[in-house]
């Protein structure tokens, strides 16, 4: 099952080597083959050269090698068909598939792509001129947004009307309805899904836009963010707001920052911090993780500090394991949002991030910040409590050096403290009671 053999050999043929790996990659003509930093391995100096007539590169560093396919396959982690898929996209070839059912289903998906990327230039035209999008226009300027952001991020503004969308584009309304742009009306009709809202577009990670996070104005219709329902393209437990452009930056530093709303992504960006994603009205889900770890084996929670806390040890712990990522948390201030603090305080934003703790520092420094160790009563119940949060962690060895912690701040023998985690006197909670 897959693409036939003879749009593959197409699409290969099509492709122009040099352009494909030029957005990667600076490339220079030596002689017949060209040549440029391998965009694979850290180098100062170019070993990696490419071959246009054979439609081949090799890099003398990291010894990757293959043609136009194997490398977008790998540039962008897709598999092999995934990776004919976006080259032939990219010279408009459409390719057939051995399947019948899996052509019609990509057919599909390509359709409900092709009304997603009118739908966002439509609503983002709108916000950008549209007299009823004022308000809007104002509320994004207030909150710091200006025009070159509006811009990158496609900004977008939903009417608040019947069915204007789905009467500008030209599309069928089922295919509307399908892409979660367009609802069944009482009498039979299609109106649009989205209205009266502020339109952030969510791109998957090759940056095509398969939903949107729709926020309310301030004293409009609740729910404050309301979403593209799920759709062929769109599974909110999948989807990572911010992906498509935090990939790269992910690789070089080996590290995502995630956090909880799509403007604190756009915050980040603001001060310099380009690999930040954001769940989608979701809590952090394991596919999420499974797609993180693709690009970067790092994972740091910039979430209030009350919700970080609140984050099930279990499942953290279980992500580190199944997933070989290392989960730290970002030392924000309490109630502050990655969003505010980039307008109000860039550094600390900043700083938050530098001063990240893995994810058991995190918590039993919360456990002694409310704690008080002034009382040896007070010392007891914090290294109890401390205790609890350790027993939970999977490493003996990381255990062990809490507990020595533990036992330096609360003023005990650490001998104590092991003999009481051996014990069992201390119960692992399954949710955590600090704070
Ligand atoms: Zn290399």
């Amino acid at each position: 099952m897959g693409i036939v053999d003879e749009d593959v050999v197409r699409v290969r043929e099509a492709a122009d080597i040099v352009q494909v790996i030029s957005a990667h990659t600076q490339l220079k003509r030596v002689g017949r083959s060209w040549s440029g930093l391998c965009p694979f391995h850290g180098e100062k100096s170019p070993s990696f050269s490419v071959n246009q007539e054979k439609g081949v590169f090799y890099c003398f560093g990291c010894q990757a090698k293959g043609d136009v396919i194997t490398f977008v396959r790998d540039i962008d982690h897709l598999d092999f068909q995934g990776a004919v898929e976006q080259l032939a996209s990219k010279v408009g070839i459409t390719v057939r598939y051995t399947d019948k059912q899996e052509g019609e289903r990509r057919e599909k998906r390509s359709r409900l792509r092709d009304v997603m990327v009118d739908a966002v230039e439509w609503y983002h035209q709108r916000l950008l001129t549209a007299p009823d999008a004022g308000a809007a226009r104002r509320y994004l300027r207030d909150r710091g947004f200006d025009g070159e952001m509006v811009r990158r991020y496609r900004i977008g503004w939903a009417p608040d009307d019947w069915d204007q969308l789905v009467r500008a584009l030209k599309h069928p309304p089922k295919v509307l309805r399908d892409a979660g742009l367009g609802r069944e009306s009482k009498r039979g009709g299609t109106n649009d899904f989205f209205r009266a809202r502020v339109l952030f577009p969510i791109f998957d990670p090759q940056g095509d836009p398969i939903g949107f996070g729709g926020r309310m104005m301030p004293g409009g219709r609740p729910p404050k963010y309301q979403n593209t329902p799920e759709t062929a393209l769109y599974r909110k437990s999948k989807v990572l707001y911010g992906l498509n452009w935090a990939k790269d930056e992910a690789v070089r530093t080996n590290e995502f920052v995630i956090c909880e709303g799509y403007t604190d992504v756009i915050g980040f960006a603001a001060v310099g911090v380009e690999r930040a994603v954001a769940t989608c009205g979701t809590a952090l889900t394991d596919d999420h993780v499974r797609t993180l770890q693709r690009w970067a084996p790092r994972l740091v929670l910039a979430f209030d500090p009350d919700s970080a806390g609140q984050a099930a040890a279990e499942r953290v712990y279980e992500w580190e394991r199944k997933h070989e990522v290392e989960v730290a948390v970002a030392a924000l201030p309490s109630g502050a949002d990655p969003a505010d603090l980039a307008r109000t305080d860039p550094d600390a934003l900043r700083r938050a991030l530098d001063d990240a703790q893995p994810f058991l520092g995190f918590r039993i420094d919360r456990i002694m910040a409310a704690a008080k160790l002034t009382t040896p009563e007070g010392r007891a119940r914090a290294a109890e409590t401390a205790l609890a949060a350790i027993a939970e962690h999977p490493s003996e060895f990381v255990r062990d050096q809490y507990v020595m912690t533990v036992a330096d701040r609360c003023h005990l023998d650490a001998e104590r403290l092991r003999a009481s985690l051996r014990s069992g006197g201390v119960k692992p909670r399954v949710k955590t009671a600090e704070g």
